[in-house]
């Protein structure tokens, strides 16, 4: 039986995306053999990585001006490759808006001075700071931000304008809202949140920041390099790439990002107002910032969000403990998550509640 898996990351993906790559595992195409057992210069395997590149392209509506890169090494490999490829005057500005926001702007600083120009540390990252008002590094290369922060529940509403490119990590967020591309200079995202399973991370760059990398940026980590070889100067994550082609086919087929924004601020409403009528749950984020994808909530004590946790695995709703940084639950509702589990989520909330305020 398939549970509700509310896991931050690797999460759920569509049932429809995994019955047909389970359909595919023995014989990919009539190829008779499984996409990862072929060579990644192979016709078949070619037509994947450039269909993927091209629905990603649609989806998030992204111009010409932009390379579309499958790379390796997670978000947290690219916290490296930004600053390598980017810092081209050796600063940069951050905004610190969680545990991942803090982990780039501490990697930028081994290649150059890296600003950090706001954060919300002071009320546990339960805000964004306000974008009107950030003053900007005079000849910084890039602001890189979180758009949204996985851990804290938290992100951006409307984004900076610095005069310098805007670098976006969009993990946890990617493909779940519309967003203009042209605002950014360079967006990346590990696949494993909305996407596909660990293993590829999608990167999106202005080409007019391509080749101004530092000398000793290492190859694989070179936008430039991989740009020009179609993501293929290696051995890509071939597996990945099918798998987030069948997602990006599926949103497709779903109408689109907007069709999917519109699921998912339905879903986000109902377990929002839900916990903000209840006596028994708290969010502490504010307001206006609060996720789409993921929202940490507490009951009155450490102990009673044991039990929750418990109880709740045990109805087949599972990985809602929150990170250790956070304490109480997190449930993370993203794209391939069912309104249909928000709502059985909910009516465990309410039993729960009954039981135990
Ligand atoms: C999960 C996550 C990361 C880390 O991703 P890895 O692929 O594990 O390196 C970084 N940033 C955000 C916003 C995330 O949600």
């Amino acid at each position: 039986m398939r549970v509700y898996n509310f896991a931050a990351g690797p999460s759920t993906l569509p049932e429809d995306v995994l019955k047909e790559a389970q359909r595919d595992m023995l014989d990919f195409n009539g190829t008779g053999m499984s996409i990862t057992e072929m060579s990644h210069r192979s016709k078949a395997f070619m037509a994947v990585n450039e269909e993927a590149n091209s629905l990603l392209r649609e989806l998030m509506n992204i111009p010409d001006e932009y390379a579309v890169l499958f790379v390796q090494g997670g978000a947290s490999q690219q916290f490296a490759a930004v600053p390598l490829n980017l810092m081209t005057s050796g600063k940069a500005d951050y905004i610190v808006t969680g545990n991942f926001a803090k982990k780039a702007w501490e990697e930028g600083l081994k290649y150059g001075e890296a600003n950090v120009i706001a954060s919300s540390a002071d009320k546990n990252f339960t805000y964004i700071p306000d974008v009107k008002t950030l003053n900007y590094t005079k000849g910084a290369s890039y602001l890189h931000i979180t758009a949204n922060n996985t851990i804290f529940g938290t992100r951006y509403r409307e984004f900076p304008t610095p005069e310098a490119p805007l670098a976006a990590d969009m993990s946890s967020n990617i493909l779940s809202e519309e967003i203009d591309v042209k605002k950014f200079g360079l967006i990346y995202a590990g696949a494993q949140k909305n996407i596909a399973p660990a293993g590829v991370t999608i990167v999106i760059v202005r080409k007019d920041l391509l080749g101004k990398q530092s000398p000793v940026c290492p190859t694989m980590l070179c936008y430039e390099t991989q740009a020009k070889n179609d993501s293929l100067y290696n051995t890509p994550p071939c597996f990945c790439i099918y798998m987030a082609m069948l997602t990006f086919r599926h949103l497709k087929k779903l109408g689109g990002v907007k069709a999917v924004q519109q699921v998912n601020e339905y879903k986000a409403k109902l377990l929002y107002d839900f916990i903000d009528n209840s006596a028994f749950y708290t969010n502490s984020v504010q307001e206006k910032y609060r996720s789409l994808m993921n929202v940490p909530f507490v009951t009155r004590d450490a102990e009673t969000d044991a039990k929750f946790v418990k109880e709740a695995t045990a109805a087949g709703l599972v990985s809602l403990k929150g990170h250790r940084l956070v304490g109480g639950m997190r449930a993370s509702i993203y794209n391939a998550m069912p309104v249909e589990g928000v709502k059985a989520l909910i009516a465990f909330m309410k039993k729960f509640e009954l039981e135990n305020a």
